[in-house]
Order: C-alpha cells, then structure tokens, then sequence
C-alpha cells in the first residue's frame, strides 16, 4: 500500500481564499481584522514563523502589526505591550511568538493577553472552555490537523488516536479535540515505555515529538493515517518532520508530508481565529452602533 499524501498547502489556500472573502465583507461593513505579533529577541526560527504570520494575514486583506522587542525586555514592558494591544480596538489577535527569552515567564504572558483576543488559543479561559466542549479559540496547530482530518474525509469516531507529545500547545488539545470526536485517545511521551506497542495499535497517530524522522514504518499498523507535525532538519539540513516519509508512506493509507502538510494549516487557523474574533467584536459593534 502506499499512502495518498493529504495535501495541507492545497487545503489550506482553499480555507484562505475563503477567509479573505469573509474579510472583504467584513471590511465593506467598516471593520478590518488586526492581528498583532508580538516577536521578543532575535530567534531566527521564531524570525520565520512571525514573518509567515504577518505574510498571510496581509494577503488575506487583514491589518497586520509587528511589535520587535529586544531579548532583554523587562517582564513588565512585555506586559505592558500587551495590555497596550488589549485596549487597542484595531486589534482583534494578539500572538506573542513563543519561546520566550528564560527570564521570562511565559504563563504570565499568556494569561495577560485578553482571551478575546487570544487567537493562539493559549489562554487556560480558552484551553478550559475547549475542554468542556464550549465556543472557545482552540490552538492553530490541532485545530487545523483536525480540518485536516475533515478535509481528507477520515472518519475519526470510535477510532483509535495515539498522540505522539503532550506539549500544551500541541499534544494535550489535539487529544481532547479527537476525544470530542468520539476516539479513543492514547497520550504517549518522553517516559512512554513499549511506545511501539502503542503507536501500533493506532488507526490515527499524530506524531508531535521534535525528533528528525523517529517514526519508522515499525512504528506504525498497516492502512494508519499518519499526521506529521515535527519540523525538524535532518542530517543533510533538509526540512523534515518526526516521520520517516517514505518507509512509514508504504504502510499508512494517508499521510502529511513536511513541509506542505500541519504547518500551512496552523497559520491557516489563526487567521480563521482573528477572523472570528473580528467577526464577533464587530458584530457587536455594528449592532450598538447601528
Ligand atoms: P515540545 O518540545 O513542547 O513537546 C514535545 C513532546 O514530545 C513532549 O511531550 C515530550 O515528552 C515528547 N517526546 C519527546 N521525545 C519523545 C520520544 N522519543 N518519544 C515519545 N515522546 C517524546 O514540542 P511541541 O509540542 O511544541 O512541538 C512538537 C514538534 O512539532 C516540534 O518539532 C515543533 O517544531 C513542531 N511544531 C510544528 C507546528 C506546525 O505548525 N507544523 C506547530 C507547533 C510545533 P515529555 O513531555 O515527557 O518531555
């Protein structure tokens, strides 16, 4: 068998080309959807992401602000920003690109960013309410794995998931999103024993660890669907993900390749979360202001 690849660049200009319509209306009624990033130090990863980001919320017609502080910005002057871009109502997504610098504490950050405008989908009002199943911004990464799911038609429903990862941003959501779509989840990580004998019995594994091409085909059930969410150099330098592509593309009946697989569907998502969010403030604009 060789797996039909699900093509997350083709899926996501699609959800894009439909976001900018949207945005287009939403202008036309007087309000355009701002997303503020807010990019401390000078991580040259984070550089990239933060520059897709601003990238395609302009081509999506959306106002686009980049807040540059220096990797020696106090606590308080991070925060103040933030509070800054909160009262802001040309702003409707705040993103602070994360890691931050070790000084800093990143929940504090996260908690200070109005969960209104949280199109991260970090904020613990968001991540709570997407637990017990109420409207919430849920984290870009899973939220589009899980379009991708839709989109590739794979039934999810009394399937079994095996999450590969329990990061907060990745991992933990992207479980409970499934579990929300009635599969059975497993969590496995770093202090996983036997994990073969887990990822084996997956009908669906998500593999979210950060290790260059750690899922072989021994890793994986015959007819599985793979979904790679690493972004990892291999030996030659070369993007890839945590699955050995082509060895694990022979057993799976689908597959996302890296790139052009999750990570256009993250970016994807947040435009779609600052879409909502914009929605939702100028809806309730337009209807006190007539
Ligand atoms: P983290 O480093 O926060 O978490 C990694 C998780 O993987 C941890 O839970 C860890 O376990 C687990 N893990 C590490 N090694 C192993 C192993 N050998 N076996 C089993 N579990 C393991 O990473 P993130 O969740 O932030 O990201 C994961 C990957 O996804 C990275 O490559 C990142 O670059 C990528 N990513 C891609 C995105 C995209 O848009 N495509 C978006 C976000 C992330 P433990 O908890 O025990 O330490």
């Amino acid at each position: 068998m060789t797996g039909r690849i699900i093509d997350g660049k083709a899926i996501s200009e699609q959800i894009r080309r439909q976001i900018k319509s949207d945005t287009d209306r939403l202008i036309e009624r007087g309000c355009r959807p701002g997303l503020a990033v807010v990019l401390v130090g000078d991580n040259q990863a984070s550089r990239t992401y933060v520059t897709n980001k601003k990238k395609a919320s302009l081509a999506a017609g959306m106002k686009s602000e980049l807040i540059e502080l220096p990797s020696e910005v106090s606590q308080q002057a991070l925060l103040n920003t933030v509070d800054r871009l909160n009262r802001d109502p040309s702003i409707h997504g705040i993103l602070v690109q994360l890691p931050l610098p070790p000084h800093i504490d990143e929940s504090a950050v996260i908690q200070a960013i109005s969960p209104k405008k949280d199109v991260d989908g970090f904020h613990p009002e968001n991540v709570g309410k997407m637990i017990i199943g109420q409207d919430s911004f849920i984290s870009c990464t899973p939220a589009g794995i899980m379009e991708l799911l839709k989109q590739a038609g794979v039934g999810i429903a009394g399937k079994h998931a095996v999450i590969l990862g329990r990061s907060n941003i990745v991992g933990k959501p992207m479980g409970q999103l499934l579990l929300q779509q009635d599969a059975t989840v497993t969590y496995c990580h770093s202090k996983t024993e036997n994990l073969e004998t887990f990822t084996r019995q997956a009908d669906i594994l998500i593999a979210a660890i950060g290790q260059a091409k750690f899922i072989t085909a021994d890793h994986v059930k015959q007819g599985a669907v793979v979904i790679d969410v690493g972004m990892n150099r291999d030996e030659h330098g070369k993007r890839c993900g945590d699955v050995d592509f082509d060895s694990v593309r022979e057993k799976a009946s689908a597959i996302t390749p890296v790139p052009g697989g999750v990570g256009p569907m993250t970016v994807t998502m947040l435009l779609k979360n600052t879409l909502k969010s914009a929605t939702q403030t100028c809806s309730n604009y337009i209807s006190t202001n007539g």
